[in-house]
């Protein structure tokens, strides 16, 4: 080892505690030490933060971490200062701070004591702070949650569009460190391009989750009553549950009560006390349960959460990645298990009617992305890390038999012609089609946008029409997958063949092909479907009285609370 390295493992040991590095930090922080443009791309809880804060502590001057959210900035700013010798080695710049408190922030940084300033986007383009901070030694810049600065991340802040803009300010020469739980090439691109960084040094970790089961169950009727089921079979354990609405978290959350689970709500409609409160109890495993909107789980740090259950599918793969990525963080059993129904897309699509086009776009080519995963029968992991630019083979990679479309695969079929067809009607069309108008040109059916084009596809339309759309859909989503048709981000999904695409064309192989899943969609028709019994699905008020009547009944006769659901 050189004397850097020892210098490295002695300062994580003295600031942190830590034995040793993780993943690909020591690299990261060679490379941030050594003052170059750094791009971090890793998992939740692979470890981001130590990547500026170890360099932050042993490089002189200050380094400017902007985070956009003030309870994380606050949380590790505490951290610091307990392990330091000084308060001010680390400080927080926001607009809460009186002019003493910023007095001596600047003093601290003036005196080369403090060694990380967190700051929110938001505060960083005030006048006063910039100018000040023209003027002392910055290390390095740290933009934490980098995906901010993408439309196509899953949490889009326009104060974020500023920064490169505001670090020029600061400093011409500033390096940045850029890093982000986003693995999507399109947010990693925008970040690269926004923050000015091109040069930057990638490091890119695996978002594998070897020892999480995904799990997608058509949304019926009975959803509750399958919800209370699939808890009741895991008596003990800690999971969430994930709702659109508040109002469906309060429902839920009560239907569970009333079936003698222990659960609480949470959503940002319920005060700070309670959400405090149930989110400790969660934490103290005085509850199993949460039940709740996105609101809950950012920051949230349960090693032994068990299974994370989507009431309602989340509006891109990048969330159901995010938000299922809480359960199993101790590498133990993690089941994600998510209902689907083409309604709840509708509805989700409804919401975005009222916003700009560009954003309507973006979150329709997301939606999309999520009905693929739902619907196709091919492996959900390998899905998910196509989705982020990563791929994943069944037979070696870890966790390859750790979702239901391999444990229980559909009937494959030989399906190299329908490939040929396939990917030269996208050649002979002229790449111009996104995959629902390419099914309707290769049927054989008409739309506005089709006929427009009636000279130049007219030769080619109904190739396919012996076949039905839903064939050619679940063939379009499994050729993507293999890497033969790729969709092209800026035009929002449109086709294009891939130069193994092409090959494929002049040398037809053997491609193997399920179909696709078949949704009932029976979520609003009233029909019950479930012939397992079960109907816990009731209203509101009977909830209410019936959650009443067993607690007066507990208090006065001291009998256990009943249960309305009963597995049978
Ligand atoms: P991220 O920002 O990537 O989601 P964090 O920086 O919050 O991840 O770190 C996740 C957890 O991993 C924290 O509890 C942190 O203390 C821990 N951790 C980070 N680096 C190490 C290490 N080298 N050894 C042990 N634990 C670590
Ligand atoms: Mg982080």
């Amino acid at each position: 080892m050189s004397i850097a390295e020892i210098d490295l493992h002695s300062a994580l040991k003295k600031y942190f505690g830590f034995s040793g590095f993780k993943g690909l930090q020591e690299e990261v922080i060679k490379n941030v030490v050594a003052g170059n443009n750094t791009f971090v791309i890793m998992p939740t809880g692979g470890g981001k933060s130590l990547c500026y804060q170890l360099p932050a502590l042993i490089k002189e001057g200050t380094a400017i971490v902007v985070s956009p959210l003030i309870a994380l900035m606050k949380n590790q700013v505490d951290a610091i200062r307990a392990v330091s010798e000084h308060e001010g080695v680390a400080h927080v710049l926001n607009s809460s701070l009186n002019k003493t408190e910023v007095k001596r922030v600047k003093d601290d940084i003036v005196n080369g004591v403090t060694k990380l300033l967190y700051v929110a986007p938001e505060s960083l383009t005030k006048e006063e702070y910039v100018d000040f901070l023209r003027t002392v030694k910055i290390s390095f810049m740290a933009v934490d949650e980098a995906h901010c600065i993408s439309e196509w991340g899953h949490d889009f802040r326009p104060e974020y569009r500023n920064l490169r803009h505001i670090i020029k300010r600061i400093g011409d020469d500033i390096p940045i460190v850029g890093l982000t739980a986003t693995a999507t090439p399109k947010v990693q691109e925008d970040i690269l391009k926004n923050l000015g960084m091109s040069d930057a040094v990638t490091f890119k970790a695996s978002f594998n989750r070897p020892n999480l089961y995904y799990e997608v169950r058509p949304k019926t009727k009975n959803v509750d009553a399958d919800i209370i089921r699939f808890i009741k079979q895991n008596e003990g354990k800690s999971g969430i549950v994930y709702c659109l609405s508040r109002k469906r978290v309060e429902e839920l959350a009560q239907v569970l009560q009333v079936n003698g689970i222990k659960a609480v709500p949470y959503h940002a409609g319920l005060d700070a006390k309670t959400r405090v409160k149930h989110q400790d109890m969660f934490l103290m495993e005085d509850t199993d349960v949460v039940v709740a909107t996105i609101a809950f789980g950012m920051g949230i740090d349960k090693p032994d959460v068990r299974f994370v259950i989507h009431h309602d599918i989340p509006k891109s793969i990048e969330s159901y990645y995010q938000e299922t990525g809480r359960a199993g963080r101790d590498g133990g059993e993690g089941h994600c298990l998510a209902y689907y129904a083409y309604k709840d897309i509708e509805k989700l699509e409804k919401f975005m009617s009222g916003k700009p086009v560009a954003e309507q776009e973006i979150g329709h080519a997301l939606l999309q992305e999520v009905v693929a995963f739902a619907e196709s029968s091919i492996s959900r992991r390998k899905f998910i890390l196509h989705y982020f630019g990563e791929e994943f083979d069944n037979e070696t990679g870890e966790g390859g038999d750790m979702d239901d479309n391999v444990r229980n695969p559909k009937n494959q079929v030989e399906a190299k012609d329908d490939v040929k067809i396939l990917l030269q009607t996208v050649q002979n069309t002229n790449e111009k089609y996104k995959s629902k108008d390419l099914v309707q040109v290769i049927i054989g059916k008409e739309n506005a946008l089709i006929s427009s084009h009636k000279t130049d596809t007219l030769p080619f339309f109904g190739v396919g029409k012996d076949k039905e759309a839903r064939h050619w859909m679940a063939l379009i989503r499994q050729v993507i997958v293999a890497g033969y048709l790729k969709k092209d981000i800026e035009t929002y999904g449109v086709l294009r063949l891939s130069d193994t695409g092409k090959a494929f064309i002049e040398n037809p192989k053997s491609f193997m092909m399920a179909e696709d899943h078949v949704f009932d969609d029976t979520t609003n028709d009233g029909i019950i479907t479930n012939s397992k019994g079960g109907g816990a699905a009731a209203d509101e008020k009977l909830m209410t009285m019936l959650k009443d009547l067993r607690k007066r009944n507990a208090k006065r006769l001291g009998v256990p609370p009943f249960v309305i659901f009963q597995d049978p």
